[in-house]
């Protein structure tokens, strides 16, 4: 019997796995089942030659402490890598060209991204007043204080290249709170920048030093980093430190009460296991399927939250073939601008040590929200779809000498409209089973630092919590 089994083991699952080991939990009292032949989940570097391919996750922006501090406790802090000081250098296609990011509000003015109307409009915004609603997306949002024009170019590819969404389907206050916060704390958009502008440059000054030595290329809010051999590093590192406690492939399909305490875990082979506590660390719609017995209106629950499908297709070509590395960081492309693809990261650009010196390798995303049907494009179609919009983007015109196609049926979690109600629905439910929690990108936050952000709390609360299970279970003579 274990005190606590954790279902999943992508980053989430890991990282509060590694959280109780940290908090004294002897391994024989954890154990992780994750369905797949290994650990990582969408983490995943696949390698070629000397191409280093990220399947999923490119990387994770330096501005979140926990990260650090777990990469830091790993002892794996000389294995990072810092993106390239290019990578501050963004694009948006749009009005039938590339067009650079202005790297502030001001530079928007003179960008072309927007008609004159619309840039005029974003001008208007510090005298937008606040409003808005409870579930209000994305969209309505950006075109309430920006207009419809920038909420159109900039917050759809925005959308796109964090959640392959839909910003007419997100809710903003779950899937962007930071925005929705900027409204509600500080009046609007431009007075948050304007606020949180001289809030940093007063921890700048307190913290000058270690920040000089930190400093990177901008990011949004962060520099993107990631590991030198991959960004699946970490998790594999994560892995080895759970060791026997991992079981990898082994895909668990219920979960019913114990008896006379605590939990059954069944797996697809019918194997049992019992555990004091038990976190559901996988997809919700795997963890709908998984409590479907236990407690119907719960499964229901986290049946409702959908996911997009997304294709990963990295490229390799001949650098004189295409004649020099692009400078950047890449594109996105709002919908409605003639391209179909969602966007292309130059990732020999970003990144060193991706790709031999003597070629260019880019990572191009399709699907997602707008298009799930593109999931189902065979490869041949899916390789001409991306030849012709890198033509029309980038004046692409080299042909590639490798490829990888990597398909994510259930890529991204979309916190649509309601979102906020149904996750706090699924934390009413689950406490009707204490030692029950559910973890991950489906609820909370899908990136991969807010996966991270949320074991520690969780792994704290398994640890009080088992400990009182574990002890009234002792405390019973046997
Ligand atoms: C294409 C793509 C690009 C992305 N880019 C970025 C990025 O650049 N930066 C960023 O921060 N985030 C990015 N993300 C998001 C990020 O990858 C995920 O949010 C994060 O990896 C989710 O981790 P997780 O552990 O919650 O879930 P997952 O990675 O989905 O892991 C869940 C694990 O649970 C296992 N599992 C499921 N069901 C069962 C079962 N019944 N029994 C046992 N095991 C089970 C699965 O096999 C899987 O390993 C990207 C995502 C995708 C798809």
């Amino acid at each position: 019997m274990a005190r606590v089994a954790i279902v999943g083991g992508g980053i989430s699952g890991l990282a509060i796995g590694w959280e109780l080991m940290s908090l004294g939990l002897p391994r024989e009292d954890l154990i992780v089942f994750e369905a797949d032949g290994q650990a990582g989940g969408n983490m995943r570097t696949e390698r070629a030659g000397s191409f280093v391919l990220e399947t999923g996750p490119n990387g994770f922006l330096d501005n979140s402490p926990p990260t650090l501090d777990l990469v830091h406790r790993l002892g794996i802090e000389d294995r990072l890598l810092v993106s390239n000081e290019s990578s501050a250098i963004r694009y948006l296609f749009c009005r039938g060209k590339l067009r650079k990011l202005p790297s502030g509000p001001g530079g928007m003015l003179f960008s072309g991204m927007l008609s004159l109307r619309g840039r005029l409009r974003v001008f208007m915004e510090p005298f937008v007043p606040k409003g808005g609603f409870k579930e209000e997306s994305a969209f309505d949002f950006a075109a309430r204080r920006i207009g419809k024009d920038a909420a159109a170019t900039l917050v759809d590819a925005m959308v796109s290249g964090v959640f392959a969404g839909n910003a007419r389907e997100l809710e903003l206050s779950a899937a962007f709170p930071k925005m929705a916060a900027m409204e509600s704390e500080y009046g609007g958009l431009v007075r948050a920048m304007i606020g949180l502008a001289k809030k940093r440059k007063r921890e700048a000054t307190r913290k000058e030093a270690s920040l000089k030595a930190a400093a990177g290329p901008a990011g949004p809010g962060g520099t993107l980093t990631s590991f030198r051999d991959g960004f699946d590093e970490l998790a594999r590192e994560l892995a080895s430190r759970l060791g026997p406690s991992l079981k990898t492939g082994v895909r668990i399909t219920s979960l019913e009460k114990g008896s006379p305490h605590g939990y059954r875990i069944i797996d697809e082979r019918g194997e049992t296991c019992f555990a004091d506590a038990v976190v559901l660390a996988g997809p919700a719609f795997t963890s709908s399927e998984i409590v479907d017995h236990l407690d119907p209106e719960l499964s229901s629950a986290l049946g409702m939250i959908p996911t997009a499908p997304i294709t990963v297709v990295a490229t390799a070509y001949k650098l004189k073939d295409v004649g020099r590395q692009p400078n950047g960081f890449g594109f996105l492309v709002p919908r409605g601008h003639g391209v179909r693809i969602l966007g292309c990261l130059w990732t020999s650009s970003i990144w060193d040590g991706r790709a031999p010196d003597d070629h260019v390798l880019l990572r191009t995303m399709v699907g997602g929200a707008h298009d799930p049907a593109a999931i189902e494009l065979d490869d041949r179609d899916l390789m001409d779809l991306i030849a012709g919009d890198l033509k029309k983007t980038m004046n692409l015109t080299a042909k590639p000498v490798e490829r990888w196609i990597f398909k994510h049926e259930k890529g991204i979690a979309q916190y649509t409209p309601g979102h906020t109600a149904r996750v706090e629905r699924i934390e009413k439910l689950l406490a009707n089973y204490p030692g029950v929690f559910v973890s991950g990108s489906s609820y909370g936050g899908i990136s991969v630092n807010h996966c991270i952000t949320e074991a520690p709390g969780i792994a704290t609360r398994l640890m009080s919590g088992v400990g009182s299970t574990v002890n009234q279970a002792r405390d019973k003579p046997s």
